[in-house]
């Protein structure tokens, strides 16, 4: 690599794809930084993925006690400490902050603690006036939670801040019908807040198949859970005693303690100086990247959020990898993005890979779709009136199976394993020639005929 430069790779950002990228990029030898203004670990780490599903952990307690007593438990009067769950995730977070802090020092990464900017294809301004060049810049800044304009949004809070909460609301209207509106509806209700979900369409989780969010929603309104759909937000009103009334289109104001805005994540590229050094930029702001990560700078490469293309950490560190590699390690490597098995921690949580039967319906000349509709044995003798559904879809032609689909307890634990089957590309004939597991949930999985 060349010396003329402070630096051969020069990164901005550490989260899940920049911290990969880096030390990768180290390990094939080459001279790295990598800037952070916030805290190493990004969104994944810091404010999302981690201490989300501790979250859910915590939350989940709350059906384990009530269901308890069916399997013989003499449980007490049973009380949540919020702070302390609270405490305890940030502690964790502030361990796994440290991990990767660790993972960059071991590589002889520089961390650079601060806000960094482009100032030249190959120049980069940090926050102190410092300039520093490097051969290649790659931006993997992330992105941030959307909040739509309209007249009181601030009084909403975000995923950002929604993990240091001092107290629980009693009454939370969440916005959006993405993820993270469905996997906070479940969290907050578990810790027994009353939770409306207010969505501007009118379905839940609208990639997802549509069964299985149907089963979403009904086991929901079940648990108790209010939805209100195309109900689009007109402003929100905050009283002197910190309560909220929100008005929707459509609909009674709605009254909270707490608002919480989960419409989407944007790229993290407002002020980075990209347009300015050429970089060219999509719709949302985000970097346009080729199959290489490469933009319309040839010195500057794009991963992760930022580009928008899938925003999921596993995705993210994958295209840190194939660019570290590629671009360090003499080796060209290419992210494939078919397959990509994702998950909702929602309660019950849903997980799903490849075509859902809507898309092999627009998509395949024949296709079939498997469906067992069972009550976990667990919920039986808990007397839990939830049921799981779990869908296989097979191309006709050719046998295979081309979609999976599940709610149900575990559901992404399972379907990380079914994924493999799936993206190996293995037929119906194969599931079916398995023998079963017994007694799991997963036998399903051989079973439908
Ligand atoms: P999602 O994209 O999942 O959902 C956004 C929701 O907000 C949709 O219901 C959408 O409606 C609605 N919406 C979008 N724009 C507006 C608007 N202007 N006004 C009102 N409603 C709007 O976003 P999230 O914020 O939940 O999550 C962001 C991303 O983070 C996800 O896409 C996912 O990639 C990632 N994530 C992944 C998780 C996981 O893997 N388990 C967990 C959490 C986040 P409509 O359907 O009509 O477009």
């Amino acid at each position: 690599m060349t010396k003329t430069y402070d630096y051969d790779l020069f990164v901005i950002g550490a989260g899940s794809g920049g911290v990969r990228a880096s030390r990768v990029a180290a390990a094939h030898g080459a001279r790295v930084a990598i800037a952070e203004e916030y805290r190493v670990g990004g969104t994944c780490v810091i404010r999302g993925c981690v201490p989300k599903k501790l979250l859910v952990y915590g939350a989940h307690f709350a059906e384990d006690l009530q269901d308890a007593a069916r399997f013989g438990w003499k449980v007490g009067k049973c009380d949540f400490d919020w702070p302390v769950l609270r405490d305890n995730v940030l502690g964790e977070v502030e361990r796994l902050e440290g991990i990767y802090q660790d993972i960059l020092d071991r590589h002889e990464v520089d961390t650079i603690p601060q806000r960094a900017t482009l100032t030249g294809p190959h120049e980069i301004a940090l926050a102190d006036g410092t300039k520093v060049t490097a051969a290649t810049i790659l931006i993997a800044t992330g992105a941030h939670p959307v909040v739509p304009k309209l007249p009181g949004a601030e009084h909403g809070i975000t995923s950002n801040e929604v993990f240091h909460l001092e107290r629980m609301p009693k009454r939370v209207v969440i916005a959006g019908g993405g993820y993270i509106a469905n996997e906070f509806a479940g969290i907050f209700h578990e810790f027994s807040c009353h939770v409306t979900l207010v969505n501007r369409g009118e379905v839940i989780l609208r990639h997802y198949d549509e069964q299985i969010r149907d089963r979403l929603l009904t086991i929901s309104l079940m648990k108790g859970i209010e939805f209100k759909f195309n109900a689009p937000f007109e402003k929100i009103e905050k009283r002197k005693d910190g309560t909220l009334k929100i008005h929707v289109s459509g609909q009674d104001p709605l009254e909270a303690d707490l608002l919480l805005w989960a419409v989407g994540r944007a790229p993290n590229t407002a002020g980075l100086g990209l347009e300015k050094v050429g970089v060219e930029l999509g719709k949302n702001g985000a970097i346009l990247v080729d199959e290489d990560n490469q933009s319309s700078v040839p010195s500057i490469y794009g991963i992760g959020d930022v580009t928008d293309r899938v925003q999921l950490t596993p995705v993210a560190i994958r295209e840190g990898q194939a660019f570290a590699d590629t671009v360090f390690g003499g080796k060209p490597t290419r992210v494939d993005y078919a397959h990509i098995p994702s998950a909702v921690f929602s309660h019950p949580p849903i997980a799903g890979v490849g075509m859902t039967e809507g898309e092999a319906r627009d998509k395949l000349g024949s296709y079939k779709a498997y469906v067992s509709d069972f009550r976990p044995m667990k919920n039986v003798l808990a007397g839990r009136n939830e049921r799981a559904l779990y869908k296989i879809i097979v191309d006709q032609e050719t046998d295979r199976v081309v979609g999976l689909h599940m709610i149900g307890p575990d559901a992404p634990e399972i379907l990380q394993a079914a994924a493999i089957a799936v993206k190996a590309g293995l037929t119906k004939a194969q599931f079916d020639d398995t023998l079963a597991l017994h007694p799991t949930m997963s036998e399903e999985l051989v079973l439908m005929r």
